[in-house]
């Protein structure tokens, strides 16, 4: 399985990611930043990109990003997350179902790959990379619900 480095970088699509969307607000353009991750070739646009104001990057989460997103300026946009990754061993059901109970609106779920697993949410936040880094955050933070982890891909939208 060998994943070339196509990766994206800021974008403007059209397409409609997010589930959560506010109709309410007048239609933008929505802004999505998505980044394939590869260790062996990333280049240093792409890391400076996707690091976060504390030095990490957003694709081996930050901890101090995910405690920020709790009390943060409602005027920040509302990035849509997802993030891919894979572990060594499946996750149990039980602890799929429990991030549902952080708030956020977390959601872990499977996709269809064993040992492929997709973590979503909503936070706010300046940057894209600050958003994502606060979102895999919470897989760093919590090693009860996977102690290994790596994230393969990275999305961040807003409108
Ligand atoms: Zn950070």
């Amino acid at each position: 399985m060998c994943r070339n480095a196509a990766t994206k970088g800021s974008i403007i699509s059209s397409d409609s990611f997010s589930p959560g969307e506010d109709r309410s607000r007048p239609v933008r353009r929505r802004v999505t930043e998505e980044a394939v991750l590869n260790t062996h070739d990333q280049s240093w646009a792409d890391v400076a990109q996707w690091t976060c104001p504390h030095g990490q990057h957003a694709g081996h989460g930050c901890v101090t990003c995910y405690q920020a997103s709790v009390d943060v300026d409602p005027s920040l946009p509302l990035w849509a997350v997802a993030a891919w990754f894979t572990t060594e061993r499946p996750i149990p059901i039980k602890a799929l179902q429990d991030v549902h109970r952080h708030d956020r609106d977390l959601a872990l779920t499977q996709p269809s790959t064993p040992f492929v697993y997709l973590l979503s949410a909503q936070v706010r936040a300046a940057l894209g990379a600050e958003a994502v880094a606060g979102v895999v955050g919470f897989l760093v933070q919590n090693r009860h619900i996977v102690d290994e982890f790596t994230v393969t891909e990275i999305r961040a939208a807003h409108s």
